[in-house]
């Protein structure tokens, strides 16, 4: 990992801490995360052989209701890292209003080099390792980085099969046919949108004249993109991790992101779409481009490369795309950055449907999905900007922040007599 993500979490907290009203012993209980398992998942390879593989779950805060947060599967998974993402959950879930806490978790593994056979054993290893600390009330794990629906009902089938009976709200994003909830897939990136629309009216920005570059075209980027062209705006850049690709001057206006899609379903990666340049993942940041939205890794905007960055608006779809240095580099240079608790925070809305629709046994339409979601979010940005209004100088960042460790402070507060 590039840097040490939860510290980076650390000083996004402290720094809230100082605007807000928060005690001493509450703050330090909001430091730390409640529990961390770490696990040694042995998987049976197709080989034959057993190859054991480390996973960990950090359950972070559970003041206003069980932990919630997706669970990833990446070579650079490590421990400050799934803590800082739990820590991140929790503001997440708190500043949209959700009854949750946070919680994440993560396995070190390089997917490609799994048989789909061995990547459902591992799945299901996962939640054998874990049974007694997840569950519809304790802690709901759902998708992250290169975990999808598939082993989500394999993980969720582990678990019922454990239990004795059906389990559908242990997890979410779920695929339908087994307890999924309409319109997740693209909750995540439909959230940022509405999120995205909102400070363009704000901002007053001129939306037809608007670039906007995308790093990342998994799950979040690819439907970011496509939700976006097919609303008439200008995506001229995106990526993976092979690389990026910036249309051409003078040919087309927008991307077509189900186009770019089928190219890369065709050859494993954007790059060679016809009508483009290659780029990297770098340069890709600092293209003459009006908007950015990361939304593959974090950490890539850093004091490294923040005063190479043109955009004038951020939206951080991915998880801590931006470290604390870079964020304040970018402020002085004026640049309004929607922060990754708000902006990503579609996701875990229409889980929060999925798990409330599981527990019920009761499903609702696609379009009752959304609407409750736009509800949500937009109302969630008004709050988050109304917060900015009243404090100077409070960035966008701080605003999210304060309103969503206020509300766990409190939590923690009023069960705990501190
Ligand atoms: P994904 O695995 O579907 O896609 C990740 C994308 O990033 C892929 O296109 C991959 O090629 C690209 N990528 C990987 N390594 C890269 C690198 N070094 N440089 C550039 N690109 C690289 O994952 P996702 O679900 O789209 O998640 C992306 C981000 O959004 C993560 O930070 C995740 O935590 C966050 N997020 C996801 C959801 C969700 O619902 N999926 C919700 C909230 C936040």
């Amino acid at each position: 990992m590039k840097s040490d993500a939860f510290k980076n979490a650390l000083r996004q907290l402290e720094n809230v801490s100082k605007i807000i009203d928060v005690d001493e012993s509450t703050l330090e209980i909001l430091k730390h995360p409640k529990k961390i398992m770490i696990v040694n998942i042995p998987v049976k390879m197709d080989s034959g052989k057993i190859e054991v593989f480390k996973g960990y779950r950090s359950q972070y805060n559970d003041a206003l209701g069980p932990f919630k947060g997706g669970i990833r599967f990446h070579p650079d998974v490590n421990l400050s890292e799934v803590k800082a993402l739990s820590a991140w959950m929790t503001w997440k879930c708190s500043v949209v209003g959700l009854p949750y806490g946070g919680g994440k978790g993560g396995v070190i593994v390089d997917v490609r080099k799994l048989s789909k056979g061995e990547l459902e054993r591992l799945s299901r290893g996962y939640v054998q390792a874990l049974r007694d600390f997840i569950g519809p009330e304790k802690d709901i794990p759902a998708p992250d980085v290169n975990t999808d629906p598939q082993i989500m009902a394999w993980m969720m089938d582990e678990f019922s099969r454990m239990q004795g009976y059906n389990v559908p709200g242990v997890v979410t994003g779920k695929p339908i046919e087994v307890g999924g909830t309409r319109g997740r897939k693209f909750s995540t990136s439909q959230g940022g949108v509405y999120v995205f629309e909102k400070i363009v009216e704000k901002l007053e920005l001129d939306a037809k004249k608007i670039k906007i570059a995308i790093q990342g075209f998994g799950n979040v980027g690819y439907f970011a993109a496509d939700i976006l062209f097919a609303l008439g705006y200008n995506v001229v850049a995106v990526s993976d991790s092979k690389g990026g690709i910036v249309l051409e001057d003078g040919k087309e206006k927008t991307l077509n992101a189900k186009e770019v899609l089928k190219h890369k379903e065709a050859t494993g990666s954007v790059v060679g779409y016809p009508g483009t340049r290659t780029i990297t993942n770098e340069e890709l940041l600092e293209l003459d481009v009006d908007v950015l939205m990361p939304s593959a890794l974090e950490n890539v905007i850093t004091d490294k490369n923040a005063d190479k960055i043109k955009a004038k608006l951020i939206v951080e779809m991915a998880n801590g795309p931006l470290t604390p240095e870079a964020d304040i580099l970018l402020e002085k240079k004026g640049v309004t950055v929607v922060p990754d608790i708000l902006a990503n925070a579609g996701g875990v809305i229409v889980s929060y449907f999925e798990w409330v629709q599981n527990l019920q046994n009761f499903y609702w339409s696609e379009n009752e999905n959304i609407s409750r979601l736009r509800t949500i979010i937009e109302d969630a940005f008004d709050e988050v900007w109304g917060k900015k209004c009243c404090t100077e100088n409070c960035s966008l960042r701080l605003a999210a922040y304060a309103i969503a460790v206020e509300r766990v402070a409190t939590a923690e507060k009023l069960r705990r007599n501190l």
